[in-house]
């Protein structure tokens, strides 16, 4: 019998859910759901310098929101706890000294200054920058005296001289190293905590982890790690490392630049179910050019085959479009509320029936953020341009819009049952009567009730959602300006 699949999505609570590690949290999710295995969260704490308050909190507020929902973790329990990092310390320090004691680990005890000094010397000397091992040619007795008279350590991997190591990565195929250059990394640092580099070997094992989803970042340390599992006689389990987001060619997502983060996207007015959807391709595909899928479908699709060893550039346009995609989809209540705070400070005028509004944004609504500026000119006319008037598809000109605007005036002022099908056939009449196609009439009442090209819906959804008297009110404002 195959042994269950086990992952872990294992971030460190940076204040902020970055998108390629939510795109990891989500491939190690969507493996495991799709082998039937259990997934784990685990947080990696031990850079205590980096820590930032609430910071665990956005990691199971974004896990749970996206609905990647762990099967063990910190904040559910499971019988390979603790998983916060921070509280396995005596865990790291046990296999610290057992590493020891095997031969592959020993106590360092050279100061901040000698380390310095080393590595300026080998930076002149234009040399790779790499601890000496002098401490590993102490001999039991004097490490013994040192520990005896309390002077501060750290225990550093023995890596070996000579020979080659090797693994495979489902991605990334076969990789080998030359175990010359590996440096003797600190695997406990003299607070007492682990390096990344220790704990996450010693905390997969004990938690049975089967496969390793994670940054290809991690690619070049893998031999370290396998050299640790090798050392305690552990099996090595199945890695799948993954390329970066990029947000071009050169550059990475990056925080600073405010494109990095879940909550950047959230903010921006973007659905959950769309990012979740957008980043599952972002990288990894299942062929076909098929782009919409629920979460339930790619766990049925998954396959760490179709992760691409190339890095994925992150296309915000593509987002935008595949959101717009996800916002028709919504019930014209679920949008309405989704919508009713980007109206707040924009549309004030009570007359304004906002549920109006909302149907006909979400026609053509691809990111929320964007609805305060397609729907600025509702509560007052913006000031505009007569040269809005021309349009060369429609053939208006401001000379002709002229006539049609003095034409559309008495027809809109002699509906007596403001109704949308009455305003829609009063105008189409007008059109007829006049014989000339329908932009040369709507197209000037879009301009004169809106003063912008762009709206939300035509000059006649415009105007029966503005009312009668204001309607007339901005169509002879118009007329004066064409005058
Ligand atoms: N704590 C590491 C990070 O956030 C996790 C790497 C891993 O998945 O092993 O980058």
């Amino acid at each position: 019998m195959n042994k269950e699949v086990r992952t872990r999505f294992a971030p460190s609570p940076t204040g902020y859910m970055h998108i390629g590690n939510l795109r990891t949290a989500l491939y190690t999710y969507l493996l495991t759901r799709s082998k039937g295995g259990k997934f784990i969260l685990r947080i990696e704490d031990t850079d205590q310098e980096r820590l930032v308050e609430g910071a665990t909190d956005v990691i199971y507020r974004t896990m749970k929101d996206t609905g990647l929902i762990h099967d063990e973790g910190p904040d559910i329990g499971g019988d390979y706890g603790p998983y916060i990092q921070s509280e396995r310390r005596n865990i790291y320090k046990e296999y610290a000294e057992k590493l020891v004691e095997l031969g592959h680990a020993y106590y360092c005890f050279c100061s901040k200054e000698r380390l310095d000094d080393l590595r300026e010397k080998q930076e002149a000397a234009k040399v790779p920058t790499k601890y000496d091992g002098l401490c590993s040619r102490l001999t039991k007795e004097e490490v013994q005296a040192k520990l005896d008279a309390g002077e501060p350590y750290v225990i550093r991997q023995k890596m070996p001289k000579y020979g080659k190591t090797t693994f495979k990565d489902e991605v990334f195929g076969e990789i080998s190293v030359e175990n010359v250059i590996l440096d003797d990394n600190v695997l406990l640092k003299a607070d007492g905590l682990p390096t990344y580099n220790f704990a996450n070997v010693i905390d997969d094992h004990l938690m049975n982890v089967t496969h390793i989803i994670r940054g290809s970042e991690y690619l070049s340390s893998t031999p370290k790690y396998n050299l640790l599992y090798e050392a305690f006689g552990w099996e090595i389990p199945t890695y799948i490392h993954v390329s970066p987001v990029m947000r071009d060619a050169q550059k990475k997502l990056s925080k600073r630049d405010g494109d990095a983060s879940y909550e950047d996207f959230i903010k921006k007015g973007y659905l959950k179910e769309a990012i979740v959807n957008y980043i599952a391709l972002l990288g990894w595909s299942p062929g076909g050019d098929r782009e919409k899928y629920t979460i339930d479908e790619l766990i049925e699709i998954f396959d760490v085959k179709g992760i691409s060893k190339s890095p994925a550039i992150f296309d915000e346009n593509k987002l935008a479009w595949l959101n717009g995609e996800y916002i028709r989809e919504l019930s014209p209540e679920a949008f309405h509320e989704k919508a009713l705070p980007w109206y707040k400070g924009v549309i004030e005028n009570p007359a304004i029936d906002l549920k109006e509004v909302s149907a006909l944004l979400q026609k053509r609504c691809e990111k929320l953020s964007d609805i305060s500026e397609q729907v600025d000119f509702f509560d007052a006319l913006p000031e505009y341009d007569i040269e809005m008037y021309t349009h060369k598809k429609m053939k208006t000109n401001p000379e002709n819009s002229l006539v049609s605007l003095e034409n559309i005036l008495p027809v809109i002022e002699g509906i007596e049952d403001w109704t949308f099908d009455n305003l829609h056939d009063a105008l189409m009449e007008l059109v007829a009567k006049m014989e000339v196609k329908n932009g040369i009439v709507l197209w000037p009442l879009r301009v004169a009730v809106s003063g912008k090209a762009f709206t939300p819906g035509g000059g006649v959804e415009i105007a029966y959602i503005l009312g009668k008297e204001e309607t007339i009110k901005r169509i002879k404002t118009g007329i004066e300006k064409l005058k």
